[in-house]
């Protein structure tokens, strides 16, 4: 928790209440958070009962013995919240559970011969979960929400979720659609009603395109710590080479906070949605307008894990040369182990599948991104279809959609990225964490409705300079404080070790010179680079910074075209206390910073200078006379000196430097005539 609720602003909390999963959230003026408990903050939507009728289980316990209570314990009761039975004839087959007619042939569940619960009986009670962990998360009674529900819920839907939240004790002060509650979490639709436009103010000077000025980056895991501060909800999301659609094109971004149309494209476990929003900031708040939503409510991850295990099933069957019949325990473990690969996939290019079959044999296979995206493909298809569909209603072609932001966990896929990327022409959002990105938004309404200030939000400069970390633990910023956003600045890079194929991009946040006194705000590694002599690769980091504050950062490797992302809100969980401390700081170690700044940038020519000396050396060393040899060994022995010293004075390490440069001048020329010489 940044800070806890003052007395000043009533408390209203953002909730999620989903089909498979609930959280949360909470908003002060430093941005939204989920709240936590001992158990985390994920609630899964799922309850037992007990024989005799009483609640046995909440949450993750439930879930966990499911399938040892198949017709006790309730989940995707979302699914029939304010249903008639009539509606929900085709869930049946998906529910172990006996679904009965109620009071005007209402959807209820039979748990036991003598008790019939209404589905919203059961939110309530994961309401009432959710409220108590958020009392005790912020140490303070709750007693009003803002609940989320799908944008196709009709009267009945909505009428049946407030009631749940009344059983549960929540004064359910506003209703808001899910994928608005996820625009609203990026800060869209919350603007002032007359944003100018800005022009981009583009800064970090002119790329640099020779290398030999290109300051080495870090080498992976060469300073330790990977500093993804989880209290900001950004997810580092990087993708492999090519499969990103190109970063330009987002900057002709006169996206006015106060009108945008924005695609929220929700693929989670079990179902599937797309909405078309127009966001309006009027006198009275945040009006959305649902243009129009398409989706499939059996089309999600679960589908991928299916074709998972259906390949492990065929192959066994192949391999042992005979029909099984596997019994649901094996099933089930088959279920998490699909569900395991394919989440793998999703992070590295290759997995390995083991299983034990008994009597000394078992089923081995490495399975490939490619292999598995070959599987997906229609099934991603499906999804895309839905929002060309959606496109269809609302009228619009794609190039009008102003942003596409991602909810629900399967959009981690790269391919599903790909796809919707390629669908509309843009970079979807995918900065905050896909499962919580509904519950912040709620929080974001619930702050807007209690009156707490946010203009951190709405800030349309750049508060603290943006940059990454190089050879030494320095800072190299490319966005500068006070820039106007939408901004953008591209630096090349290189690196310093020979033959590296990995570079670490570490980006940071601050004024300060060094790493250790900035904030870091996420890393990825660029991944892939054809072994090359230090130096040689030529690495271009473009920072983009969009109307909304959102922050793209590229990496590619221009002479074997790989790249890598990640995208980052950088002034999420940041307080105007914080940034002013940040700048203050930066001024009175100005000094001692710049000095510290120097060192390293001296320690590093100076390493590579000595290492061309030493090659040169090797090269021609038969031809130079003693005394040339002694006089080289001593201006190397004292810079190496320098280079060894904790605290050198940098004007005498200059200086050294300087000597040693000079003194080998005729050890370059004799070494390149050689080289020269052996090339012809
Ligand atoms: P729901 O909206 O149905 O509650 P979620 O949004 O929680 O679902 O998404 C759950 C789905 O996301 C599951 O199918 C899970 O396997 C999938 N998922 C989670 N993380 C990843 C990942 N890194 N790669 C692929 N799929 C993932
Ligand atoms: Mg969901």
């Amino acid at each position: 928790m940044s800070s806890t609720p003052t007395n000043e602003h009533p408390i209203i909390v953002g909730i999620d209440l989903g089909t498979t999963n609930s959280l949360v959230a909470w908003c002060d003026e430093s941005g939204p958070c989920i709240l936590e408990d001992e158990n985390g903050g994920n609630l899964p939507s799922v309850v037992r009962y007990d024989e005799q009728g009483n609640v046995a289980a909440i949450g993750k316990p439930a879930r966990d013995h499911a399938v040892e209570f198949p017709t006790t314990t309730l989940f995707s009761v979302k699914r029939l919240m304010g249903r008639g039975i009539a509606d929900v004839q085709n869930e049946l087959n998906y529910l172990p559970y006996a679904v009965v007619a109620g009071e005007h042939n209402t959807a209820r569940v039979q748990v036991t011969e003598d008790k019939v619960v209404s589905p919203q009986e059961v939110s309530a009670i994961i309401l009432r979960e959710l409220k108590a962990k958020a009392e005790k998360a912020l140490g303070k009674t709750v007693e009003k929400a803002v609940v989320t529900v799908p944008a196709y819920f009709d009267d009945a839907q909505r009428q049946a979720t407030r009631d749940a939240g009344r059983i549960a004790g929540l004064d359910v002060v506003r209703i808001v659609n899910e994928p608005t509650a996820a625009a609203l979490a990026y800060g869209l639709g919350v603007g002032e009603v007359d944003t100018p436009s800005e022009t981009p103010n583009k800064t970090g000077s002119d790329p640099v395109s020779l290398n030999v000025n290109a300051k080495p980056l870090a080498q992976p895991n060469e300073s330790g710590t990977v500093s993804l501060n989880t209290k900001f909800n950004t997810e580092a999301c990087t993708t492999g080479s090519g499969a990103d659609p190109n970063l330009t094109g987002e900057l002709d971004d006169d996206l006015d906070h106060a009108n945008s149309t924005v695609a929220v494209f929700d693929l989670g476990g079990g179902t599937f949605d797309v909405s078309i929003l127009n966001l309006q900031q009027t006198e009275q708040g945040i009006v959305d307008q649902v243009v129009a939503t398409s989706g499939d409510t059996h089309l999600g991850g679960d589908d991928v894990d299916r074709m998972i295990v259906e390949l492990i099933q065929k192959e066994i069957t192949v391999q042992l040369g005979q029909e099984i019949d596997f019994p649901p325990s094996t099933r089930q473990a088959f279920r998490s182990f699909a569900e395991a690969t394919k989440i793998r996939l999703s992070n590295s290019e290759y997995a390995q599948l083991e299983i034990d079959l008994g009597e000394g044999r078992s089923y081995q296979r490495s399975i490939t991104r490619d292999e598995l995206e070959e599987m997906m493909t229609p099934w991603v298809d499906r999804a895309i279809a839905c929002c060309k569909e959606a496109l269809k209603k609302a009228d619009l072609p794609p190039e009008d959609i102003d942003r596409v932001i991602m909810v629900g966990g399967s959009t981690r896929i790269p391919l599903v990225r790909k796809k919707v990327g390629e669908l509309f022409g843009t970079v979807p959002y995918t900065a905050l964490n896909p499962d919580e990105v509904v519950a912040l938004g709620a929080a974001v309404q619930g702050s807007i409705l209690a009156g707490i200030n946010r203009d951190m939000l709405l800030l349309d400069v750049i508060p603290l300079s943006l940059g990454i970390e190089t050879l030494g633990g320095a800072v190299a910023k490319l966005v500068m404080s006070n820039t106007t956003i939408p901004a953008k600045a591209t630096e090349m890079f290189t690196t310093h070790a020979e033959g590296q194929t990995n570079v670490k991009i570490h980006i940071l946040q601050g004024e300060r010179e060094l790493v250790k006194d900035c904030r870091s705000l996420g890393e990825f590694d660029l991944t892939g680079i054809p072994p090359m002599p230090a130096g040689l690769p030529k690495i271009e980091v473009t920072f983009l910074v969009d109307a909304n504050g959102v922050l793209n950062v590229s990496a590619v490797e221009k002479r074997s075209e790989k790249a890598a992302r990640v995208q980052i809100i950088p002034n999420h969980g940041l307080t105007r206390e914080e940034v002013d401390r940040m700048e203050t700081e930066s001024m009175t170690h100005a000094r001692e910073d710049m000095t510290a700044h120097q060192l390293i940038d001296l320690r590093n020519q100076a390493r590579l200078d000595m290492r061309a000396i030493e090659r040169q050396i090797n090269k021609v060393g038969d031809e130079l006379d003693d005394a040339y040899r002694v006089e080289i060994a001593q201006k190397v022995a004292i810079v190496q000196k320098f280079v060894d010293t904790e605290n050198p004075d940098a004007n005498e390490f200059h200086v050294a430097l300087d000597a040693m440069d000079k003194a080998t001048i005729r050890l370059a020329e004799l070494a390149i005539k050689q080289t020269l010489a052996e090339e012809q």
